[in-house]
């Protein structure tokens, strides 16, 4: 009786020792799980992406500054044809047909967005704010220049 008690004491023992090694197991490949799981979060793709959108970023901001020249280009060279297409006091064009005649003044003067940026830009002009008027532009050498 006390050769069994003594082995059921034994067994216990083992199955506490047992369940206390299974314990510490389970706790440190938890604690593993914790850290791949942080590891993962902290992983290095989050920088990727980050650096991914960056590089995004920049690429539409060069796409971006580049139609915005485009389109200041485009609008300086409709300046300069402005400057020879202009309805004079007499009613016809700088290039001397009547005005209402001169298609090139038309297609001009028929876009709004253009002649709103003229306007805008005459008016910096005027306020001696810079401006992206072409150097050879009519309002630069004359205050009172109007389209
Ligand atoms: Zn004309």
């Amino acid at each position: 009786m006390q050769k069994d008690t003594e082995h059921i004491a034994l067994w216990r023992e083992l199955a506490a020792q047992t369940q206390r090694e299974h314990d510490r197991e389970a706790a440190r490949l938890q604690a593993q799980l914790g850290e791949l799981r942080q590891e993962l979060e902290d992983r290095p793709e989050k920088h990727i992406v980050t650096y991914i959108d960056a590089d995004e970023l920049a690429t539409a901001r060069d796409e971006k500054t580049r139609a915005f020249t485009a389109r200041l280009r485009a609008f300086q060279t409709l300046a300069e044809i402005l400057a020879l297409h202009r309805e004079r006091t007499s009613g016809h064009c700088q290039c001397g047909a009547p005005f209402a005649d001169c298609k090139v003044a038309q297609i001009l003067y028929g876009n709004d967005t253009f002649t709103r940026w003229i306007d805008d830009q005459v008016s910096r002009l005027q306020l001696y704010r810079d401006c992206d008027l072409p150097g050879n532009f009519p309002a630069r050498f004359d205050p009172r220049w109007r389209r």
